[in-house]
């Protein structure tokens, strides 16, 4: 996700030497609450999953849960402008692993990671509590008696996997062109604003874009809170009109659902009507405050909509009250799950103010479900596997508090005030190398 207001540039840096060097790390942190990258390190990512390698791991993890774990592919990414034209046109499939059924007398949690394809701990978080969900154990038992857990470890697998140059060189885009005549606009509609022609990131440190030449959308605007949206179902003179002026074709309205990935999401949501979901992303750097220097690990965020009105059909749509409640009751007990003395883990935030309905997280927040975003410190590219045990822990912690409390009814008594005096976000860095 990105702030609303860009004052701050976020280091969502690329490194233009993405390898699997295994450059030495000339200075080793002075700091306990680092690591800030310094210039010309080399970022280890060979650990990271390919998605042959996470198809493997989801198969074992499922045949070793003893029934416990459905595997499921919920569906393709996607290739092509409008959905699947060809067999050809389906790209990587997109899977969730069930704990449960949609079984109403169930408390029912949905968790996403990996929307950007450069967010990758998420996605090993999520393998992590898989891992724990189809382990045997009095805990593990409780929790799915009471509560049906789905998660989807890795949402735009075409980003995830990204190639550039014969390297492993993952981007927050998925992969796919515009091609507004393939779905019956003119030719000359201008696209979604989120969609990134030349198929570009930004470089390290910011120093400009690396561009990889691969189209695509930024998967996570274009949900809509009309979750049944489809250009294919609307007025199409509208709907072009509608792109081609910049006072409507902007962050402030829900997205197209032009992407595969956002459909296929969109229908696990709808088929499972999850109480609570959970978003994990990367972001970037930033301390505590100017007394307290320690780095932020995670921010949390309980609201990233605002109430919207359908521009197509005036529809309204808001987060009821009881949902507001709980959501700041899931982001709460999170954040008190991390608090651990004056250590690295407690030093949470909130993330930064937004109104953003085309997120997936926007959207279904304005469907009548209680939401959590996560956003981890540092982008993959700029930190490597550094840290990554750390980082993992303060999704896998607090999500397994969130069952629990699920599970034994208790997540309804936190007190909501704890959510509002989480920390604002502040004291970014927008340059690691510079530790400023
Ligand atoms: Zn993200």
């Amino acid at each position: 996700m990105e702030k609303k207001f860009s004052k701050v540039i976020l280091p969502t840096a690329l490194a233009l030497t993405v390898s699997v060097s295994s450059a030495a790390y000339a200075n080793p942190q002075s700091t306990p609450n680092g690591p800030y990258i310094e210039d010309n390190q080399n970022i280890s990512l060979s650990s990271y999953m390919s998605n042959a390698e996470l198809a493997t791991k989801l198969q074992k993890l499922e045949a070793s849960s003893n029934g416990k774990m459905k595997l499921e592919v919920a569906g393709y990414s996607n290739l092509a402008p409008d959905g699947y034209q060809t067999e050809a046109d389906k790209g990587e499939p997109i899977y969730v692993a069930k704990f449960g059924d949609n079984d109403p007398n169930k408390k029912r949690i949905l968790i996403t990671a990996q929307i950007h394809g450069n967010e990758q701990i998420g996605a090993e978080a999520a393998i992590d509590i898989i891992q724990k969900l189809s382990s045997n154990g009095k805990e593990v038992e409780e929790i799915l008696e009471n509560v049906s857990i789905w998660i989807m470890p890795r949402i735009n697998p075409e980003g995830a996997d990204n190639q550039y140059e014969g390297k492993w060189y993952p981007t927050r885009y998925t992969h796919q062109t515009w091609l507004p005549e393939n779905i019956g606009l003119p030719a000359d509609t201008v696209a979604p604003w989120y969609y990134n022609s030349d198929g570009s990131e930004r470089a390290q440190n910011n120093e400009g874009r690396v561009v990889y030449g691969i189209p695509g959308y930024d998967q996570n605007r274009d949900y809509n809170p009309n979750l049944d949206f489809r250009v294919e179902n609307q007025d199409l003179s509208e709907v072009a009109s509608f792109l081609n002026s910049q006072s409507t074709n902007n962050s402030k309205y829900g997205g197209f659902y032009v992407t595969a990935e956002a459909r296929t999401v969109t229908s696990v949501f709808k088929e499972f009507q999850p109480d609570v979901y959970v978003d994990v992303h990367h972001r970037g750097f930033n301390t505590v405050s100017d007394e307290d220097n320690r780095s932020v690990p995670v921010q949390f965020a309980a609201v990233v909509a605002d109430p919207y009105t359908d521009p197509f059909t005036g529809e309204q749509y808001e987060v009821d009250e009881d949902v507001l409640t709980l959501a700041k009751q899931v982001n709460a007990l999170s954040a008190l799950t991390l608090q651990k003395g004056q250590s690295h883990f407690g030093a949470v935030q909130k993330y930064p103010d937004v109104n953003l309905p085309g997120t997936a997280l926007g959207a279904f927040a304005l469907n009548d479900t209680s939401i959590m975003l996560i956003e981890i410190k540092g982008q993959s590219q700029t930190l490597g596997q550094k840290q990554a045990g750390m980082l993992k822990e303060t999704v896998t912690q607090p999500l397994f508090a969130v069952f629990q409390g699920l599970a034994d009814g208790s997540i309804y008594e936190v007190d909501t005030q704890v959510y509002d005096d989480i920390p604002e976000a502040s004291n970014s860095i927008s340059d690691p190398t510079s530790r400023n």
